[in-house]
This record gives structure tokens, C-alpha cells and sequence, in this order.
């Protein structure tokens, strides 16, 4: 059973006509919000999100240039959020060293490192060595779809800082989305930013951010999975690079 809530955009703002239970996920409503000049409807659609759904709104955070943006806004909104990184165990130790910089930064964030059931030592023992170049997809499962699940049982909405310029795949996403693969509803604050956008923000707040980026890298994954990109169109493309796979299955 699920909250559904009704509102209406009147002359830049929104307004909560009706908030009712209802047990039907597929009748998740489509909602949108005017875009600003600053941050194009992303500081907007956070208050909504917090005013919403509070301690139940849960930030699944990679620590890309994104997400540090991304927090940085939702610090302005909510300084207690709750943030969950899926610690694969696999991922670069300068994603480590940033996410102390952000603990400092952000002393009241509640940053959880949310570990997968099984251990490398313990998947391997099970499926073999080095599973992410024969299995990728069950690779990401196991270490990162199932925790995050765990992670969302119990919240009825969850952060991305997808944007629409990144992929094909993102190219329709909305502020507010229907999420079947977690039964949740995904808020994306960021959809209208450009990856221009995302370092002026960066820079012109001194945001500390993965030293990778500058090392040809713009989306960071586990150390397995990612390359720097080799086609500078497409930001993704260092990532799973030489097989289909393009999403680690979070998203899709
Ligand atoms: Fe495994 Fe690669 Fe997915 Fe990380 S990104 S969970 S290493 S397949």
C-alpha cells in the first residue's frame, strides 16, 4: 500500500491538493515542476521530495560529479539526509578518499557504506573468479541491485542524480518516476542539467570531487568496469566497455 499524492503547478510553485492510500503502483501519476534559472527545478523538486516522503527519501549516491552536486543541493534542503553508497568492494580508492572529504564537509549527512551480502572471497568461492567479465549483470546484482533493495525496504522514494543529456537510456527521464524494478518512486532532481552545468556548479562552489575526472574519467563505476571515456559524445562510454552492457541495472 502506497501513498499517492495529487497536486497542481500554479504560478511557479506547486501545490498538495489531496494526498490518499491507494494499493495500485501502476496508477503512479506523471508530475512535473517549472524550471528555474539556477538549478532548473532541482532545488524545487528536493523540498517537494523531502516535504514528501522526509526520512523515508533515501539518496543512492555513486560519488560521481553528479552525486556531489547533488548533495551539496540536498544539503541546502535537508542536512540530516540519508545517503547510501553500494559498496561494492570493488570501487577506485579515490572514490574512498572523496567520500571522507564529503563526510567532513557534511558532517550531518548519514552516509551509509551499504555492503552486498556476499564477501569477493565468498562470490568467488561460488561463482567463479573475476565474475564482472563473465556475468557482469549478475555481477551488478549481487553487489549492487539486491543491497539496494535492502537498502530501499522500508522507503517508499528514492534520489538519482540522473540526467537526460548522460545516455540514450536517460534521454525520457522525468523529475518524478514510476520504479517497477524497486516497487519505489525515483525523484531526479538533475534531468535538465548539462555536464557544463554540473562543473560551473562544482567549481563556482568549491565542491571537492573524484581527482579521476580530470584523469579522463567522467563516469566512475568499480575499478573492474571502468575506463576513461573513449568517445568524448558519450560520457558513459568507459564504462563496461567491450560488452553490450551499458546500465549496471539500477536504472533500467
Ligand atoms: Fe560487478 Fe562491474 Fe557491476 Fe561492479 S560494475 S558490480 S564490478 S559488474
Amino acid at each position: 500500500m502506497k501513498k499517492r499524492h495529487f497536486f497542481k503547478i500554479e504560478s511557479g510553485g506547486f501545490i498538495l491538493t489531496e494526498t490518499l492510500v491507494y494499493g495500485n503502483f501502476d496508477e503512479f501519476p506523471a508530475i512535473d515542476f517549472p524550471i528555474d534559472n539556477d538549478t532548473k527545478g532541482a532545488l524545487d523538486v528536493l523540498k517537494w521530495g523531502y516535504s514528501h516522503y522526509g526520512d523515508q527519501l533515501v539518496y543512492a549516491c555513486s560519488f560521481g560529479i553528479e552525486g556531489i552536486v547533488l548533495i551539496d543541493l540536498i544539503s541546502k534542503v535537508n542536512a540530516k539526509a540519508k545517503v547510501v553508497f553500494l559498496d561494492t568492494g570493488l570501487h577506485f580508492e579515490e572514490t574512498y578518499q572523496l567520500i571522507d572529504k564529503i563526510k567532513e564537509r557534511y558532517p550531518e549527512l548519514r552516509i551509509e557504506m551499504k555492503k552486498p551480502e556476499l564477501t569477493l572471497e565468498e562470490q568467488t568461492a561460488q561463482y567463479g573468479d573475476e565474475l564482472w567479465k563473465r556475468e557482469p549483470n549478475k555481477c551488478c546484482e549481487i553487489r549492487k541491485i539486491v543491497p539496494l533493495n535492502e537498502s530501499l525496504s522500508g522507503a517508499t522514494a528514492w534520489l538519482s542524480g540522473l540526467r537526460r543529456e548522460q545516455s540514450e537510456t536517460r534521454k525520457n527521464t522525468q523529475f518524478i518516476n514510476k520504479d517497477n524494478r524497486f516497487k519505489s518512486v525515483k525523484i531526479c532532481p538533475l534531468i535538465h542539467w548539462t555536464w557544463k552545468d554540473i562543473w560551473r556548479y562544482a567549481h563556482k562552489n568549491g565542491l571537492p570531487y573524484n581527482i579521476l575526472h580530470d584523469n579522463g574519467y567522467p563516469s566512475i563505476g568499480c575499478k573492474p568496469c571502468t575506463q576513461p571515456a573513449f568517445n568524448a559524445d558519450d560520457l558513459r562510454s568507459g564504462r563496461w566497455t567491450g560488452t553490450q552492457k551499458i546500465e549496471c541495472g539500477l536504472h533500467t
